[in-house]
């Protein structure tokens, strides 16, 4: 197609140019067959550090099957709304078993964590509320906090005591609610919930949890962090989602039955978007029943997460405060992480860079995730090629 001499988008062609200049032009790098440790990427095997398919359940043969069967006998697409006629035997199932396994009274299932928590923030505060938001929340709740027309206060990352302080000079307000991250996505700390927790009860404020790199890897029975450290009963709104290690797609929120009756009638990502397809429904359904059912898959990978941060602190790379399964290497500027990520792929071994607007600009990162699936061969070799990367 040819366009008209006058190109009212020509401005993207510089902006992207100023972009690259700064290594901060980002490209899609398309891989071939499924999503998994192993990934053939321009006809070359790689290693894959940079998946957040935590249990290695994305390419697992049942889900493949749930969701074979569930394309035969309910159809590939919800067709329409939730509140219309998208809601189907599908959804509710997922929604039973979802709420079952979080042992909440409800659930609720968007089509994706980022509709959940853009939805579930701005329905639960509006004009004339505050949001209290750890400085590293992710996008998709600093979008919601936007969304909600509630005054935003960032308190700084996992500053309990700063926070405190905002709370108690913030008073004059209809409603407050907090929201965090439990395992942060790019730093892979963990969030203090205890103490949050009893700040939201001193402070009578709402508080709403993301469990998005938590669901399925940490806890007991694989709940998150919350059931971890014991503050479920404490935190009245918990999202997670179904894309990372439920090797699904699609996300949710779960907590009492009158939080699920609001967001059904107030959360707008779920109001006006197509339920979830069924056959993604039944292969997160699929995947919980293996959460419930092999615990050893949860287990091991926490054991190699802290034996190889270990490794990498005995080789000098600041971890920043991981104490998860997410471990970044801070490289610096965007430069040097590209030119690490760089050396690593040229030895088979995909470790992402993270630059701006993902990471502050000095504080670009290459971001580890390690899988259930990942064998010690191939941590292995990662770190060894870390050895030699390592200043
Ligand atoms: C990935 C992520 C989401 C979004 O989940 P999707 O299902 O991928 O849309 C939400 N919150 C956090 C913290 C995430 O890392």
């Amino acid at each position: 197609m040819k366009y008209s001499p006058h190109d009212p988008i020509a401005w993207m062609t510089s902006e992207l140019a100023a972009l690259a200049e700064q290594d901060l032009h980002r490209q899609l790098r398309t891989h071939e067959g499924p999503q998994q440790v192993r990934l053939q990427q321009a006809g070359r095997e790689l290693i894959n550090f940079g998946s957040n398919d935590y249990l290695g359940l994305a390419a697992d043969p049942r889900l493949a099957e749930a969701m074979t069967r569930a394309a035969r006998e309910e159809g590939c697409g919800a067709g329409a709304s939730p509140l219309l006629t998208g809601h189907g035997t599908a959804h509710r199932r997922l929604e039973q078993r979802l709420a079952e396994f979080e042992g909440t009274e409800a659930a609720l299932v968007f089509s994706s964590g980022f509709a959940a928590n853009t939805g579930a923030i701005a329905a639960l505060a509006g004009e004339g509320d505050a949001i209290y938001s750890d400085q590293k929340n992710h996008a998709s709740m600093i979008d919601g906090c936007r969304l909600s027309r509630a005054a935003v206060h960032i308190y700084p990352h996992l500053d309990v005591a700063a926070l405190a302080e905002m709370l108690t000079a913030g008073a004059g307000y209809r409603r407050r609610l907090i929201i965090t991250e439990s395992i942060f996505s790019m730093d892979g700390d963990l969030a203090p919930l205890v103490e949050l927790a009893a700040l939201a009860e001193r402070f009578d404020c709402m508080l709403l949890v993301d469990e998005a790199h938590a669901t399925g890897v940490v806890g007991p029975r694989g709940r998150g962090l919350c059931e971890a450290l014991e503050v479920e009963h404490r935190v009245p709104i918990r999202v997670g989602t179904l894309s990372k290690a439920l090797g699904s797609s699609g996300g949710f929120v779960c907590g009492s039955q009158s939080l699920v009756d609001w967001l059904v009638n107030r959360a707008r990502s779920y109001v006006f978007s197509t339920g979830l397809a069924p056959p993604v429904c039944a292969a997160a359904e699929a995947a919980l029943e293996i959460v419930a059912r092999e615990p050893h898959r949860r287990e091991q990978l926490a054991r190699a997460a802290a034996a190889l941060r270990a490794t990498l602190h005995e080789q000098g790379w600041q971890t920043l405060g991981s104490a998860s399964h997410i471990i970044p290497l801070l490289a610096g500027e965007p430069e040097r992480a590209l030119s690490l990520s760089a050396a690593l792929l040229e030895q088979g071994l995909l470790v992402p860079a993270i630059r701006p607007p993902s990471v502050p600009q000095s504080q670009s990162l290459l971001r580890i995730s390690l899988s259930h699936a990942h064998t010690s061969e191939m941590v292995g070799q990662l770190t060894a090629a870390l050895a030699r990367l390592a200043t």
